[in-house]
């Protein structure tokens, strides 16, 4: 058995989060290679180094004195190393990405100094080896992705060799050699990549939450946790605002079938959430669970016959896509047919896109509606369940919400509902009580 362990900023914020963390790695030895993101809040409004960095870096591209900004920097690290009683110092990293900040390397090297910098730290805490991400996780030079293959070539090669490492997250290099990060929160992605490059049993990615909740807790007190869910169910909630993980860190892991256990540092005997390929494990309720979002538009295309004319709906696509917007749901009836929308891409460029729907299809009407939120409902049980639908929706009745769109999946595994954004939290309070509170 072999793990890789991705811990988040909040695990590794101070010294005292520093012990938890080394106290859950030497407590498995399966627990071979380990991911740290950047220190992240000691307190709630403290600020993540990652973003001392980026603040600290954009003085050195304006040409303003930094030193100060970056000696912050410095004494967060320097607090860790104190409080661990490590003898290693920093010095010389400090001077080389001064250096490096007045010749201007880039924003994502900045940014990439605080995993770095907290791999170094905690690989000398643990007595594990230190790999560079920039040595073995890889960019492309033409439009700067992931190099899956380059990265899986040389990555699984050195972990061969390595009973023990720590691999800083979220970044790595491009062809040149220049530092290249993930979007925000891609140490999880890392974590995926060296789970799948070391081929490991599990991938656990520690956090400050005990897993995934079925609901929101801002609009649900005090929600169930989610004991398993499929990778393809956590995509449906994902893809509408649920982030605990990174949405790209599923792909690498479920390549190659390795499940993701989310665990909570400060909670370790809490078994967390098991991210899966598939399962036989019925979720306890029909539903695994509601996410949604608010800020859309409906824009409805109505014309006689449309059923019959061959590219109705790739046209009307089409003029969505001239103006680089990206649709979230398209149902549609006999004659019409009606394109969801983010409002705040959509707002500005609204006219440009009806225009374009009255040139390419001639429609008899088109009615835009706005202010619209998109709740998930997403569940492998509902598949083998009579009547979900008509659960959620006498629940909605019940609760006096007025549902303006329904479009169930193809895989039946979620239904998405449409309501206005001032209905959204009472709609997600009545689906829930239906399922999770009523079932018990
Ligand atoms: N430190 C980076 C961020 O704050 C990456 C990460 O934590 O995953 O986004």
């Amino acid at each position: 058995m072999s793990k890789v362990v991705k811990f988040g900023g909040s695990s590794l914020a101070n010294a005292e989060q520093f012990r938890k963390v080394a106290s859950i790695i030497r407590g498995d030895k399966s627990r071979k290679y380990v991911v740290p993101s950047a220190p992240g809040k000691r307190f709630s409004n403290d600020t993540k180094v990652t973003d001392l960095l980026y603040d600290c870096y954009d003085l050195a591209q304006e040409g303003k004195d930094f030193k100060k900004a970056l000696q912050v920097i410095r004494e967060r690290y320097q607090d860790i190393i104190d409080g661990l009683k490590l003898e290693i110092s920093l010095d010389r990293e400090f001077e080389i990405i001064q250096e490096q900040f007045e010749k201007k390397a880039g924003r994502d090297y900045a940014a990439s100094r605080g995993e770095y910098l907290n791999g170094i730290v905690l690989a000398s805490y643990l007595g594990f080896t230190f790999i560079d991400a920039a040595e073995v996780i890889f960019f492309t030079g033409e439009d700067g992705t992931w190099d899956a293959q380059k990265t899986k070539e040389v990555l699984s090669q050195r972990l061969k060799d390595c009973k023990n490492a720590v691999i800083p997250g979220f970044y790595g290099s491009l062809p040149d050699g220049r530092i290249k990060t993930f979007s925000r929160g891609g140490s999880d992605i890392t974590g995926s990549i060296v789970a799948q490059a070391a081929g490991v049993d599990v991938y656990e990615n520690w956090t400050d939450v005990s897993g995934f909740l079925i609901a929101d807790p801002r609009i649900i007190d005090n929600p169930k946790g989610i004991e398993v869910i499929t990778y393809r169910e956590l995509r449906e909630l994902s893809y509408m605002g649920a982030g605990v993980l990174h949405e790209d860190a599923i792909f690498p892991v479920r390549q190659e079938g390795i499940p993701i256990n989310i665990r909570n540092t400060n909670a370790p005997e809490d078994e967390g959430t098991w991210i899966v390929g598939s399962t036989c494990q019925k979720s306890k309720y029909v539903i695994t669970g509601i996410a949604g979002k608010k800020g859309f538009c409906s824009v409805s295309v109505e014309k006689d016959m449309m059923n019959s004319e061959i590219g109705f709906g790739r046209k009307v696509l089409s003029a969505f896509e001239e103006q680089g917007i990206s649709f979230e749901h398209m149902p549609s009836g006999i004659d019409t047919l009606t394109v969801f929308v983010h409002q705040d891409e959509f707002m500005s460029k609204e006219q440009k896109v009806v225009a374009g729907i009255h040139r390419m299809v001639k429609p008899d009407a088109i009615e835009i509606e706005s202010d619209l939120a998109l709740i998930a409902v997403v569940g492998r049980g509902m598949k083998s369940t009579r009547g979900t639908a008509g659960r959620i929706f006498s629940a909605l009745a019940h609760s006096n919400v007025n549902v303006k769109m329904i479009d169930q999946g193809s895989s039946e595994l979620n239904i998405i509902i449409g309501v206005e954004n001032s209905d959204f939290e009472t709609a997600i309070r009545a689906i829930y009580d239906i399922f999770v509170l009523t079932a018990i």
